[in-house]
């Protein structure tokens, strides 16, 4: 993936994350905008709107950090080993900050 389309694709995935937030946090006019509720945010249940706010703002820090990344030309290279991030897992997921060994390495830490 080059980094052109890369960078398009997190800045509409940032775009739909801050609708998220928006609607998660109860903006009125998000609210109005259904479609904009993508995941199901029962607005009455508090813990699980809050949870999801937590989801929605560390995926954001992801998407920003990528878009960071294509900013400084290391899009695409793994943060902790340097090598290159598989192309298949950047389609999955743009905003993936690490090759396959070294995330999984990082969730085992934890
Ligand atoms: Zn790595």
């Amino acid at each position: 993936m080059d980094v052109t389309t890369a960078r398009e694709r997190l800045e509409s995935m940032l775009a739909d994350i801050d609708r998220s937030i928006a609607v998660l946090r109860g903006d009125p006019v998000a609210v109005r905008d259904r479609s904009a509720a993508d995941a199901g945010a029962d607005l009455t249940d508090a813990d699980r709107v809050q949870a999801m706010l937590a989801v929605a703002t560390a995926q954001r820090r992801s998407v920003v950090d990528a878009i960071k990344r294509v900013e400084e030309g290391a899009y695409g290279c793994c943060v902790d080993c340097a090598k290159p991030v598989p192309e298949g897992r950047l389609e999955a997921r743009p905003e993936a900050a690490r090759c396959v060994q070294c995330q999984s390495k990082r969730e085992r830490r934890r």
